[in-house]
């Protein structure tokens, strides 16, 4: 008897794959394998490698449970060939395969090559609610792509937060009440750790033996890795974080890695969860009045408006966008991206906190770690790579247009308005990180002063003309334009001389 060959990678855990709905659990075969290449093609945090093992083999015992056949191939299973085309080719040579059926990869290196594959049907992902193909040619047909407008289509198109044709409260969105400061007193829930089963144990020992020198500590270990403990985790999330996310959404609080944001990003990367069923359970605590609609439709942007644009323009650019390097930044990533090791208390506290949890938040990766690099002129590239590479919930589809477009500014503009630069000042608004820090963040210049407010007006200078063009960076450029002479050359020395460190 033959049947087809469902490869199924590790962020396509979701029982109702695409690949999975053509299948027939009677005459199909399912492959999952952990393969070197995929672990290693960036030196993924401990923490990344051993969620997304660990999540497979429970997934594997998922499937079948559901009455599929599966073979699943662990890293150290003797005969692993270490590469996915391997792993099918040696599954080919046992006989009685038609067709390998794989859902479409999530990114572009993958893609590219399996389209190679003989014999292999790749079946479009529709874990996603914006159609890419369909993205493409709405894009081409505006003069400016913005975030905003495609969100706004989103919600007409799942009918999120809609009364009618019209936005629930009467606003698109609510960000204006969003960006409140830490308040001294407030409560901040911890999110649910799962403590690590028999087969994450074992995907733990694996890790700690093949991967000993990857960035990351690897234990305690509290990801959820099954569907079920995903769920818990955001059960958790909507009674107890979610009222509070909206207004403390851009907060950082040193020894609060987590705040009141969701932690689900890998959960839903890796497709234990999925995006519109999470917007439906948010949407319904708010219906019945449990959360107020600013963290409603705060959480709800972030899901339906950034992480699908951000996919529709990976998806539109690549290959090539990975590239991007308008601002000519060539900087190596200086070493305390890896050691933690600084003087400049937020950066090091959110290094440390990347090194423990593979998690940072969304404004401690845009407004600290991207911020620096930014000012800093650290090659985009590079900076991708490290992202890539750190966070648990890293896959290139999402990360690098968040890095080498919304936090660096390297594609020119397509995907942000502005560059998302700031100096010592909003850090200190925005997070208690000042308090302890060598620097002083009000000294703008001096042997004490902090080294975002130099690099900041650094920056601005060095990329006066491109900025002055931009309506949203003019007033930063006129205020430069009005500092004298002398305390521009003083801006300049004394950012140069910091930047000069960074190279030793
Ligand atoms: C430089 C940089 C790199 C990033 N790399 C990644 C990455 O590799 N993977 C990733 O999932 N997100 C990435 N993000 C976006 C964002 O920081 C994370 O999605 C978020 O911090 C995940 O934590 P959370 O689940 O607690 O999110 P919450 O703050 O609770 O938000 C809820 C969900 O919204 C989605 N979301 C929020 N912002 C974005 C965004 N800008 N793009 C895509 N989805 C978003 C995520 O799925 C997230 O789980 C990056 C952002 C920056 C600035």
């Amino acid at each position: 008897m033959s049947g087809n060959l469902i490869l199924i990678l590790g962020d396509q855990l979701s029982p109702e794959l695409s690949s999975l709905r053509q299948g027939d659990r009677m005459a199909d075969r399912v492959l999952m394998a952990e393969v070197m290449a995929e672990a290693t093609y960036v030196a993924h945090h401990k923490k990344k490698i051993a969620f997304v093992f660990s999540a497979m083999r429970h997934f594997a015992q998922d499937l079948r449970d559901d009455g599929w056949r599966v073979d699943y191939v662990a890293l150290d299973d003797p005969g692993n060939t270490g590469t996915l085309r391997g792993e099918v080719e040696r599954a080919l040579a046992s006989g009685g395969i038609d067709r390998v059926l794989v859902t479409e990869p999530g990114e572009w290196r993958l893609l590219d090559e399996m389209s190679r594959w003989p014999g292999t049907d790749l079946i479009a992902d529709d874990r996603f609610i914006a159609d890419r193909h369909g993205f493409v040619r709405w894009a081409e047909e505006r003069k400016t792509l913005r975030m905003e407008h495609f969100y706004r289509l989103m919600r007409r198109k799942t009918g999120l937060l809609m009364e009618g044709d019209q936005p629930a409260g009467g606003r698109w969105n609510f960000d204006a009440d969003n960006r409140k400061p830490p308040a001294p007193d407030m409560e901040v829930p911890a999110p649910p750790r799962f403590a690590p089963d028999e087969v994450t144990q074992a995907v733990l020992d694996l890790v700690a033996k093949r991967f000993p020198e990857n960035f990351g500590t690897l234990e305690p270990f509290g990801f959820a890795v099954t569907r079920a403990d995903a769920e818990a985790a955001l059960d958790h999330f909507i009674e107890h974080a979610l009222p509070h996310f909206g207004a403390y959404q851009d907060a950082m609080v040193g020894g609060q890695p987590f705040l009141f944001h969701a932690v689900v990003s890998p959960y839903l990367n890796a497709g234990l969860l999925d995006p519109l069923e999470i917007c439906r359970r948010v949407e319904t605590a708010w219906q019945g009045g449990w959360v107020p609609l600013n963290s409603a439709e705060g959480f709800i942007r972030q899901i339906i408006g950034w992480r699908e644009f951000v996919r529709a323009i990976y998806w539109w650019k690549m290959p090539g966008y990975e590239r991007s390097n308008v601002l000519d930044a060539s900087r190596p990533l200086p070493w305390f991206y890896w050691s933690g090791q600084t003087d400049m208390a937020c950066v090091s506290a959110c290094v440390n906190q990347t090194r423990d949890e593979a998690y940072a938040h969304h404004i401690q990766r845009l407004m600290v770690t991207g911020n620096f690099a930014l000012l800093a002129g650290v090659d985009p590239h590079a900076l991708h790579e490290w992202y890539l590479a750190v966070y648990a919930d890293a896959y290139e589809w999402v990360e690098l247009p968040n890095t080498v477009g919304m936090s660096q500014y390297a594609d020119g503009g397509l995907l942000a308005s502005k560059p998302y630069v700031a100096s010592g000042a909003y850090i200190d608004r925005m997070s208690d990180y000042c308090g302890s820090c060598r620097f002083k963040v009000k000294a703008k210049s001096g042997p004490d002063a902090c080294p975002f407010n130099l690099l900041y007006w650094d920056f601005i200078a060095r990329h006066r003309t491109r900025l002055a063009g931009n309506p949203r960076m003019g007033q930063m450029v006129a205020t430069w334009d009005r500092f004298s002479p002398d305390r521009q050359q003083q801006v300049r020395r004394e950012a140069g001389a910091f930047l000069a460190t960074l190279d030793q």
